[in-house]
C-alpha cells in the first residue's frame, strides 16, 4: 500500500508534477530525490522544469554548459524509474524580449518532452545583462525599489508592462504551458495603487487570457503558495475566469525542495473543482490529456 494514497481524494492519474526545480539550478535536491519523493506518494509522472539558462549568470538559472547533464540525467532517470512512473524532461523558459524566449531556436533544438514559458525579468533596455533587467519574482523590497526607480512610482505601469510581456511571450510561441502567469501580483499586490478589481489590471490579465485561449495554450495552476499564503498563480478568484474562456489548466507545485513536491495540489484541483472545472490536463505517455477530476 502507497503511503499518503488515502489522503489524495482523486484518482491516482492525477498524482503528477510538471513544474520543478533541483540542484541543476535553484533548488535544494538531486532531481533523483525529487523522483524519490514522488514515488513515496504514489506519483503516476513526474517532470523536472529547471529555470532556462539565459545571456548571463544568476544563482537561479542553469548554466548553458549544464545543459548535456541535466538531459542525460533526466533519461539515465527515465531508464531507472520509467517503469514505475511516467519522467519528463521540461525547462522553464524566461521570456526576456523578442531576442531570447522559449521560441529561440536554441530552446526549439532541445530535446524536451515539454516546454513552460515564464516572465521573471523585465528588461529595461535590449541590452540583455542582469544589471538591465527588474526581477518580478524576488523580495518586495526590490521589486517595490524598482516601481519607485523605473516606473515613477506607480506600480500599474510595471504590472502593465509585465503583461505586454506575457502576451509577447504567447505571441512568440514554442511552448506548452504559461508558467504563473499572474506572479508580478504576489509582490504588485503589496504596492499602492494596485487593485485586483481596478479595470485596468482586468483588462491587463483578460487580455493575457484571451490570448492564451486563441493560441492554445495551457495555464499552470502554481501551487507554490497555496500552503504558505492560500495563494496560487493565477489567483484562486479568477479560477471561474480560466473556465468560462474555457483554457485548459494543470497543476503544478513548482517545489524547490523535494518534501514540498506535492503541497497544495489536492487543495487546488478541489478549488478547481468548484470553480466548474471537469478535468485538467496531464501527460500520459508522452501526450497532453484532459484527465477528469471527479472525486475517486
Ligand atoms: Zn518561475
Ligand atoms: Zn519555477
Amino acid at each position: 500500500m502507497l503511503p499518503f494514497m488515502n489522503h489524495f481524494p482523486f484518482n491516482r492519474r492525477l498524482l503528477s508534477n510538471y513544474h520543478s526545480h533541483s540542484t541543476f539550478c535553484d533548488g535544494r535536491g538531486a532531481p533523483e530525490e525529487f523522483l524519490r519523493f514522488a514515488l513515496s506518494n504514489g506519483f503516476r509522472a513526474y517532470g523536472f522544469s529547471s529555470h532556462s539558462p539565459l545571456p548571463f549568470e544568476t544563482f537561479w538559472n542553469m548554466s548553458k554548459s549544464d545543459m548535456p547533464e541535466y538531459l542525460a540525467e533526466t533519461e539515465r532517470l527515465k531508464g531507472k524509474y520509467g517503469h514505475r512512473l511516467e519522467v519528463y524532461a521540461g525547462l522553464e523558459i524566461d521570456y526576456l524580449d523578442g531576442a531570447y524566449n522559449p521560441s529561440i531556436p536554441y530552446f526549439q533544438e532541445l530535446p524536451l518532452d515539454y516546454r513552460i514559458g515564464s516572465v521573471h525579468f523585465l528588461p529595461l533596455s535590449d541590452v540583455l545583462t542582469e544589471s538591465n533587467m527588474v526581477c518580478i519574482d524576488g523580495g518586495f523590497t526590490g521589486f517595490d525599489r524598482a516601481v519607485e526607480e523605473y516606473f515613477g512610482g506607480n506600480v500599474r505601469r510595471l504590472v502593465e508592462r509585465y503583461y505586454s510581456s506575457v502576451q509577447r511571450m504567447v505571441e512568440a510561441g514554442g511552448f506548452d504551458v504559461v508558467g504563473h502567469i499572474d506572479k508580478v501580483c504576489m509582490n504588485g499586490q503589496l504596492c499602492h495603487g494596485f487593485s485586483f478589481d481596478a479595470g485596468w489590471y482586468r483588462k491587463a490579465f483578460a487580455d493575457s487570457l484571451a490570448l492564451v485561449a486563441e493560441k492554445g495554450l495551457m495555464v499552470e495552476i502554481n501551487t507554490k503558495n497555496m500552503l504558505p499564503k492560500r495563494q496560487t498563480y493565477p489567483r484562486i478568484q479568477f479560477y471561474p475566469l480560466l473556465r468560462e474562456m474555457n483554457i485548459p489548466v494543470l497543476v503544478s507545485s513548482d517545489c524547490h525542495i523535494p518534501h514540498l513536491v506535492n503541497d497544495g495540489r489536492a487543495e487546488a484541483l478541489a478549488l478547481l473543482r468548484e470553480a466548474g472545472f471537469r478535468s485538467v490536463r496531464e501527460l500520459v505517455g508522452g501526450a497532453w490529456q484532459d484527465v477528469g477530476i471527479a472525486a475517486s
